[in-house]
């Protein structure tokens, strides 16, 4: 390709919208182009990119026996109305794009497609002679996002492979996830990528097991917590680690004391001079069910723990049978402005007890529910002499004990989040590294939610009908291009993994008046070109100054120059990402850039 004749508009300045080095370097490079918050033009450049991871991906999955398709993007209502998924998706923090027809239809722009292939699966499979089956997509997903950000990162409509698996049993759908366990390291790996896998989150759909595979750069939105014996790793959504203990406490007697200004677990642990450990915090939350009810969450844990949100939302999920409900819409620590509707008295916050009284509520419409639900952290049961809320402002207990003066809540559950500094349960000499990570991948064991759900079937051995097994596994294509250049640039520009440039040399013109050097760069240029080397010849009639800056910010990894060495028959070869020169006779021009490009194929 000429530049010449390419839409090719690199930016001098970095522009105001971006904050990440990636995301900078993206547009500055000419890349893309931001026309709506989280949507995006992906110009020639990025767009050969993407084709490439794309064909990695596809070739990795063709090579597990996966089988590629185009399911649609526009989804009925109807069947995420039947996976019960409909409300959570679309109202609240939902993030499905919802609409109507001229039909008076409801629909859905798809942001996943569990629904749409578990009705081609209930249509198609019969017989276990038909499984295991898996098949995947590259598609563009659409999803509302709440905080769209990063440019590719997180887009509101972004390109991802993802496939989905059947299976007769757990048995069979492991062999699957293992494959792809396999298949996403290589994709990975292929795309020059440094990568670990992590234990993750499943969600409130269970399933057996869950694993993404994290990209390591400070920009990421993750955090991973590993041990440095390389034996466990998980997002911190998901991680379980050995508390620190807690200290004895020094109050053997119970008292209520006076604690002006002690609203916090800190200010309260100065005050009394006592450790963070032998103090019970009290933290309320409001859940939203899907059916409707609003339920004041009281969450009892030690004082120098913090609740994990997403754990929380778990335990909250099993509940919601109890509240007419099959899922959490929302969860929330509620604002003053939220508490007045519900509160019948004002709540001593800071200086709350576990054993709060129901009378503090009210019911201001029939869906909210007077009466805390109290779930007790593992952290905090074992504690003896502790020190808590009183319910009353400015003052705390000390010397407090389950069963004297508080009932132990029933509901012991784990909600604490683990920490960097934290134990490993694997070994306790181990402590807990943190990092930061970008998801690129994420594989998982459904188990049969969706098939049950929309009743897909299939005829064992035996003549029974039995649910469908199910996996999936989805990998952001266009998140993976960003993530590439988050991990690998410099001061000049990008330096791009040479499976992925959009190209993989380029020839410049440092002068188009001097005939030499044109005539040496077109021949080079159809050498590369005709011996399957990917190659721009930059033939703008530009400074070779601004030329060589294009170059290395558009970070293609090979640069040849036709330039003062020609009268010796040679031309200088620059790697981008080392910055090595060296000068090269014209005819060795093309074999060594072959071997370049094999080797760093590996
Ligand atoms: P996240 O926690 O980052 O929102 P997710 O858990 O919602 O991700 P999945 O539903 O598992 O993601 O989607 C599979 C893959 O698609 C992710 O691992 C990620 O690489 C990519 N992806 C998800 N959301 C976005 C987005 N908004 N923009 C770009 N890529 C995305
Ligand atoms: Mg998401």
């Amino acid at each position: 390709m000429r530049l010449s004749q390419m839409l090719f508009v690199t930016l001098r300045e970095d522009p105001a919208e971006a904050e990440i080095p990636s995301h900078k370097l993206l547009l500055r490079a000419g890349y893309m182009r931001r026309v709506a918050s989280g949507v995006y033009a992906y110009l020639p450049l990025l767009w050969r990119v993407l084709g490439k991871v794309s064909e990695i991906v596809r070739q990795e999955m063709n090579a597990t026996g996966a089988q590629e398709c185009l399911l649609p993007q526009l989804q009925p209502a109807e069947l995420w109305q039947e996976s019960g998924r409909w409300e959570t998706y679309t109202k609240a923090e939902g993030i499905m794009f919802a609409l109507t027809d001229r039909r008076d239809q409801a629909l859905g722009l798809g942001p996943t497609h569990e629904e749409v292939i578990t009705a081609i699966a209930r249509d198609m499979i019969r017989s276990y002679r038909q499984l295991p089956l898996h098949l995947y997509q590259i598609q563009t997903k659409f999803r509302d996002e709440i905080r769209p950000r990063f440019g590719l990162m997180r887009g509101r409509e972004f390109i991802m492979k993802d496939g989905y698996s059947f299976h007769t049993d757990a048995e069979s759908l492991k062999e699957t996830y293992q494959d792809m366990y396999a298949a996403y390291s290589n994709i990975l790996r292929r795309c020059g990528l440094a990568f670990r896998a992590v234990e993750a989150d499943s969600g409130a759909i269970g399933g057996s097991g869950s694993t993404e595979f994290m990209v390591l750069a400070d920009a990421g939105e993750d955090e991973v917590l590993y041990s440095e014996d390389g034996q466990y790793a998980a997002n911190v959504e998901k991680a379980v680690s050995l508390p620190v203990d807690a200290v004895p406490s020094e109050f053997s007697e119970y008292q209520v004391l006076d604690t002006p200004n002690t609203p916090t677990i800190e200010s309260l642990a100065q005050l009394l001079s006592c450790s963070p450990t032998q103090i019970v915090k009290n933290v309320l939350y409001v859940a939203g069910f899907d059916s409707g009810k609003q339920v004041p969450v009281l969450v009892t844990i030690r004082g120098d723990q913090d609740v994990n949100d997403v754990k929380l939302q778990n335990e909250l999920t099993k509940l919601a049978a109890d509240y007419g409900g099959t899922a959490v819409l929302s969860l929330e620590v509620p604002d003053a402005e939220a508490q007045a509707a519900w509160l019948a008295k004002p709540l001593p916050l800071g200086y709350i007890s576990p054993g709060v009284g129901d009378d503090y509520l009210k019911a201001p419409n029939k869906d909210f529910v007077p009466k805390f639900l109290r779930l007790l952290d593992q952290t905090a049961v074992d504690l003896e002499n502790f020190v808590t809320g009183s319910d009353q402002t400015g003052r705390h207990v000390v010397g407090a004990t389950w069963g004297k003066q508080f009932t132990l809540p029933q509901r012991v559950v784990d909600v604490r989040k683990a920490a960097a500094g934290d134990r490993t349960l694997h070994d306790p000499n181990q402590v807990l590294q943190t990092a930061r990570g970008i998801e690129i991948g994420h594989i998982f064991q459904l188990g049969s939610k969706y098939s049950q759900a929309l009743g897909a079937t299939y005829t064992n051995e035996a003549g029974q009908e039995i649910p469908l097994e199910m996996g999936c596994y989805g990998v952001g294509v266009s998140r993976l291009a960003q993530a590439a250049v988050e991990q690998s640039y410099d001061k000049n520009g990008i330096i791009w993994p040479v499976a992925i440039a959009p190209y993989q040399a380029i020839v410049v013109i440092p002068n188009l008046n001097a005939a030499d050097q044109v005539a040496a760069a077109e021949q080079l240029y159809a050498d590369l070109t005709a011996a399957g080397i990917e190659t721009l010849l930059d033939d703008r009639n530009e400074r070779a100054g601004v030329k060589f800056k294009d170059a290395d910010l558009i970070g293609i990894p090979f640069r040849i120059v036709t330039g003062r060495s020609l009268k010796d028959g040679k031309v200088e070869v620059v790697k981008r990402a080392t910055g090595e020169a060296e000068e090269l006779a014209l005819d060795a021009v093309v074999p060594t850039l072959q071997g370049w490009i094999a080797e760093a194929l590996g």
